[in-house]
């Protein structure tokens, strides 16, 4: 199996990461794709994380009716903070046949190499991006490039960048604008009900 690997913050999933995992998904012809919400997320830290379950269910929320991307649990389950590498060898030991492709934003793809294990990284997936804002592809193949000499197996996909991202989902929400543009209705819907990134809630 071609298996893409999406991890993310998630907080919330908008319409940019369904775009993109979509894009890979038929760009690199997988059979099926994990959308894998963190626990703890490395790279960031923020005082409005929704908790892991909630980030969860707006996934599959996302992502119902398309059995073909999986929403896994795997890193919320975890006592601690995990890293990507960790991740990928877990899933690497369960089904040692898969070729794995592990899917970046531009502004995570840039920074691989100061990932934990990044060597080891490099050995077990694919490393794959998109571009996030436009104007960035070129930079995007010169670093793929320079990524391969160090031993990674890089694929830069061109795509139309969508110009969102979590912060502005929660910053509408803070500000009482409408998010049902940025977001899937079922996951605009699930943040109402449960008030989330709301200042009173
Ligand atoms: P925040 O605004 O809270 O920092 P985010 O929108 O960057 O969040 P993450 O959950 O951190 O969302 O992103 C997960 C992955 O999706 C990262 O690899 C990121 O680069 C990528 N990504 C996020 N938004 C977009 C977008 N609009 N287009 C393409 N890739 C994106």
């Amino acid at each position: 199996m071609r298996t893409g690997v999406f991890g993310g913050t998630f907080n919330p999933i908008h319409n940019g990461h369904i775009k993109l995992a979509r894009a890979y998904f038929s760009e690199l012809n997988l059979d099926r794709m994990l959308v894998i919400p963190t626990r703890v997320p490395p790279h960031k830290v923020s005082n409005e994380l929704a908790d892991g379950e909630d980030r969860l269910r707006m996934c599959q929320l996302a992502f119902a009716g398309h059995p073909e991307f999986e929403v896994s649990d795997i890193e919320l389950r975890r006592a601690e903070t995990s890293y990507t590498v960790d991740t990928l060898e877990a899933l690497h030991a369960r089904w040692p046949e898969d070729e794995l492709f592990l899917l970046t934003g531009s502004d995570m793809f840039l920074t691989l190499t100061e990932w934990r294990r990044w060597e080891r990284l490099f050995e077990l997936a694919v490393m794959c991006v998109g571009e996030r804002e436009p104007n960035l592809f070129g930079q995007l193949q010169a670093y793929g490039r320079y990524l391969e000499s160090l031993g990674a197996r890089c694929r830069v996909i061109d795509i139309d960048p969508v110009l969102v991202s979590s912060t502005a989902v929660r910053e509408r929400i803070h500000l009482g604008l409408p998010v049902d543009r940025l977001v899937p209705p079922a996951v605009a819907a699930y943040i109402a009900e449960r008030r989330l990134y709301h200042r009173d809630g």
